[in-house]
């Protein structure tokens, strides 16, 4: 390799970290979604060198720089066994200084280690140890998630493999790597890594069941799925987290549609459509019928009933926004679950109209609700929460619920 391209991968110190909180919330939301997903690291002009144009499609033969190759090449798959290198795909991101990212990638020719007990290999750069899973023909195997990597999570010491298989009502196959020290670049984050590898299953299924829930050695509490934030690589979920996974629940979902919505539910958890419909009939019709006559709920596909167990913080919902799916963790949601989520999925979809400046310059001088005081996001779905189905909390307690001339204004311009 030349000296540019080690340079390059000195500064590339990737920490992915994700940050497996369940903040205390009624409603999650895609800020919660993407705070779990955080890239950190040296952001240096040094990365800014290597041309983002150039090596944005992956390629296991023309960028490596080598002047050597004849027999290093001779290989097919990514993993040189009697070398002990494998071939690597390096993703970077980085601002293109308007809102958007540049993804860099850099493929490098890198020496890889075994752990006891385990078949995968492990890198090790500037004190950074990552898991690298190859395939059975040896190349190496990258995460399916919108950001390709080869690795899920960084380990500051090398971990060990744990000797401990999780609680679960299906067979998971998990293996679990454990390191314990702290990254010298983020000395607030938490130090204790568990990072997860389980099979992923049919189409994330076993045994015809899916996550729904699962919890940690800390807390009595489940944890959302999508707190577990698994990503695809090959046949395997991988996930981390920063207490030890004591449970992982997998549920039969059943689905029906119900107002062109399709409801997908746990099948332990209510004992017919019927029994769906006589848990949220009266406050998803009532959502409805608020909004009716706007294109509020337009963007609302896909709800998931999840429940039956208490989960973390109580958080009773969960949005995906843009792709117009709302999670839901009680049985009977109420008008609020509904409308609030609702705001969501109009509010985060791609062609939404919300310029989010404008609506962080409303908060600040405008008060709806404590829980709208958490970000843009939850002001903005609270104060449509009021808007069109609030009436009964703006009556009944006018300190905690407002709904502000300004604020009510620049909804009317969405929705009048
Ligand atoms: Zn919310």
């Amino acid at each position: 390799m030349t000296n540019s391209t080690k340079n390059i991968l000195r500064v590339l110190s990737i920490v992915l970290i994700f940050l497996i909180v369940s903040t205390c919330s009624s409603g999650d939301d895609m800020a919660d979604y993407s705070s779990q997903y955080e890239v950190t690291g040296p952001q240096t002009s040094t990365t800014n060198t290597t041309p983002s144009t150039t090596n944005t499609t992956p390629s296991t033969t023309n960028t490596t720089p080598t002047t050597e190759s004849a027999s290093t090449n001779v290989s097919t798959s990514d993993f040189n066994s009697e070398t002990n290198m494998v071939l690597l795909r390096i993703y970077m991101y980085e601002s293109d200084g308007s809102g958007g990212e540049n993804e860099i990638i850099i493929t490098e020719e890198v020496p890889v280690f075994d752990i006891e007990g385990s078949t995968h290999k492990f890198y090790t750069n500037m004190g950074a140890t990552q898991l690298i899973q190859l395939d059975e023909d040896g190349n190496v195997i990258y995460g399916e998630d919108e950001r390709d990597s080869y690795f899920q999570t960084t380990h500051f010491e090398v971990p060990v493999k744990l000797d401990f298989q999780v609680t679960s009502n299906v067979e998971v196959n998990m293996e679990v790597y454990y390191s314990n020290a702290q990254d010298p670049d983020n000395p607030d984050k938490p130090t204790e890594v568990y990072e997860y590898i389980w099979d992923f299953g049919d189409n994330g299924n076993i045994d015809g069941k899916s996550i729904v829930a699962w919890r940690t050695t800390e807390y009595e509490q489940y944890t959302t799925p999508f707190a577990l934030f698994p990503v695809k690589f090959g046949g395997k979920y991988r996930s981390t987290s920063n207490f030890p996974m004591s449970e992982i629940v997998y549920k039969q979902l059943l689905s029906m549609e119900y107002e062109n919505v399709e409801f997908r539910y746990e099948s332990d958890l209510y004992t017919s459509e019927q029994d769906v419909l006589d848990n949220i009939k009266v406050n998803f019709d009532q959502s409805l019928s608020d909004m009716a006559g706007t294109n509020g709920p337009n963007n609302l596909s896909v709800i998931n009933l999840f429940g039956g167990r208490e989960y973390f913080c109580g958080a009773e919902a969960f949005c995906v926004g843009n792709d117009g799916f709302i999670n839901i963790f009680v049985k009977t949601p109420d008008l609020y679950i509904f409308s609030h989520e609702i705001g969501h999925t109009w509010s985060l979809r791609e062609d939404s109209p919300v310029n989010w400046t404008d609506w962080e310059d409303i908060q600040v001088n405008n008060f709806v609700s404590d829980y709208g005081l958490t970000n843009v996001y939850e002001y903005f779905a609270d104060a449509f929460f009021l808007y069109f189905s609030g009436q009964l909390e703006l009556e009944d307690f006018p300190d905690q619920f407002k709904l502000p001339d300004l604020v009510k204004e620049k909804l009317d311009s969405y929705f009048q």
